[in-house]
């Protein structure tokens, strides 16, 4: 029994006639309410909307399984090693004295969402695993693929994360993980340097036995554990992109058909993709490549499958979601936004390949375009054409990433990142951030996180009001959007990288599950007499 899970699972409970709670269900009414804005004769004519929806979420937490691609490297060795350390309580010695295992830097496991005020006044603060039935992370069943076969507990030593009294301890736990399943390698999509690392491969170059075997492997693992769900997670090396070739890769049967034909632009995270996809187990994305090409998309809402991604939002790019957010919301116009990076874990030594940079580069760019576009005080909007169409994005800030490999300082990446800024009648601001961190340590609770909640998402259905049936949630989970760098949302509708945004979006969801209005920030009983 982990010391974690012996909490109550449904300590909170919501007493309203707009809630209900069955054996199987929580099922609550909620009213999505915003407004239409009209532009007429050059007047913003606004009017209120409201839409009525059920939100019902399926009590019991699926036994999940979480299987890796990129199992034996950094994220996926750490994420093993931290989760037996939680599970079976490891205590380890640093030069700080004795340390713990946690789950500090999991946004469900450490931080806290407000459900109200008591009587006297003050906020009520729950863990945000509590507010819905969630898996624990202690419970995952762990497992997955990689390319290099060396077994989990040398693995770790090789990512050269963990203290050693640490590993010391988890390798025999580490050990009865095995080796990771034997993968996919199509040696153009990955930088060269890895090659020496590929050395436990399915073999053949045929794509359409690689989906098929990739596919058993997913039934396999869920029949041999007894899984209810298996979330499958690429925490492999970057890909370059894949070329967007009509007839090849950008409908759902073209995609199928290229599998078929092992043409050379599917790349190997596409086949784990569409493998889950058709498995019906939701596939998240943690890397920047474009995995989810348009075939991909469209044969996940065919299959009413989940999918989540792009690229984990671990360091830089967070913290650049909330200053470049918290300076033009401030009425400060960033000019121009410079960041460096060096880094010499392996990940950063596949990321010194110029095509496996560009993709990192692409998803680290888009970063701050919702917060400029949300301005059109500070920034010009684009030109408008000729039957109403934008031309080009208008004025931005200038935005370089650079991304250098310098092995010495291994898995404690180095963000060095300057924010140029112009302020009141002319003058300048520099804001200079210099950022270290163990890049590891910092993915792996997003990995968590991503999991977790992807399983959660799996249990909420729901209607519109006077809708005979639930229907699962649309198959690109944007909620996921928190933990992710490039959020991959549904196609048409605009992106939100503010971090803030992202956080309440979720916060605002959980509670709607429950029957409760989003967060009240407006406080409204501490203004009045
Ligand atoms: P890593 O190089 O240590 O691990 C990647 C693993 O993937 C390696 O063990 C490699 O052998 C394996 N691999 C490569 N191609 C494979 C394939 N086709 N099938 C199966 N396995 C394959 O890297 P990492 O530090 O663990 O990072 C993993 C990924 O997460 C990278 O793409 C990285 O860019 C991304 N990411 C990491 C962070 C972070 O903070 N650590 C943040 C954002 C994104």
């Amino acid at each position: 029994v982990h010391p974690t899970s012996e909490r109550r699972p449904h300590a909170i409970t919501v007493q309203s006639e707009n809630t209900s709670y069955s054996d199987d269900f929580i099922t609550a009414k909620f009213v999505n309410r915003g407004s239409s804005v009209n532009i007429v004769d050059g007047q913003y004519i606004v009017k209120p909307v409201a839409q009525e929806y059920e939100l019902q979420t399926q009590r019991k937490v699926s036994k999940t399984g979480l299987m890796m691609i990129g199992l034996g490297g950094n994220n996926g060795s750490t994420l093993c090693a931290t989760i037996l350390a939680n599970r079976h309580q490891i205590t380890w010695h640093t030069k700080e004295g004795l340390q713990t295992p946690n789950y500090i830097g999991s946004l469900l496991r450490a931080s806290t969402f407000s459900i109200g005020a008591d009587a006297t006044g003050q906020d009520i603060h729950v863990p945000v695993s509590d507010l819905l039935p969630m898996v624990h992370p202690n419970d995952l069943v762990l497992g997955g693929w990689d390319i290099s076969g060396v077994p989990m507990d040398k693995a770790m030593s090789r990512s050269k994360v963990l203290d050693y009294d640490l590993q010391r301890q988890v390798a025999p736990h580490m050990a009865l993980l095995g080796k990771p399943l034997p993968s996919i390698y199509y040696p153009d999509f990955i930088a060269a340097n890895q090659e020496t690392r590929a050395d436990n491969l399915i073999p053949g170059d045929d794509k359409q036995e690689h989906l098929e075997k990739i596919r058993g492997d997913i039934r396999k693992f869920k029949q041999d554990n007894q899984l209810d769900r298996v979330i499958v997670f690429w925490t492999a090396n970057t890909e370059r992109y894949a070329d967007i070739i009509p007839g090849v890769n950008d409908t759902a049967d073209n995609l199928l058909n290229a599998i078929k034909a092992s043409h050379a632009e599917v790349s190997p995270s596409t086949v784990f993709a569409v493998a889950a996809i058709l498995e019906g187990e939701p596939f998240i994305n943690g890397a920047p490549q474009n995995t989810f090409v348009p075939g991909a998309i469209e044969l996940a809402e065919r299959e009413k499958s989940f999918i989540g991604g792009d690229d984990l939002k671990s360091g830089q790019t967070k913290l650049k979601s909330v200053l470049a957010e918290f300076l033009v919301n401030a009425g400060i116009k960033p000019l121009s936004i410079a960041s460096y990076n060096h880094l010499g874990n392996n990940d950063g030594h596949n990321l010194s390949s110029e095509r496996q940079f560009k993709s990192k580069e692409i998803s680290k760019s888009s970063v701050v375009d919702d917060m400029v576009n949300a301005n059109r005080l500070l920034y010009k909007a684009p030109e408008v054409g000729e039957k109403g169409v934008a031309i080009g994005k208008g004025e931005h800030p200038d935005h370089i990433v650079v991304i250098k490999y310098v092995p010495a300082v291994g898995d404690s990446k180095r963000a060095i990142d300057e924010y140029y800024s112009e302020i009141f009648c002319g003058g300048r601001s520099t804001i200079n951030i210099f950022n270290e961190c163990e890049d590891s340590l910092l993915a792996t609770p997003l990995i968590l996180d991503l999991a977790i909640l992807a399983e959660l998402l799996t249990r909420v259905q729901y209607r519109k009001a006077g809708e005979p049936e639930f229907n699962p949630l649309y198959s690109v989970l944007s909620l996921l959007s928190y933990m992710l760098k490039a959020p991959l949302v549904k196609p048409g509708t605009e992106v939100i990288n503010s971090l803030n945004r992202q956080r309440n979006a979720l916060e605002a969801f959980m509670k709607a599950c429950l029957g409760l209005e989003g967060s009240s920030d407006l406080l409204l009983s501490t203004r009045l007499w």
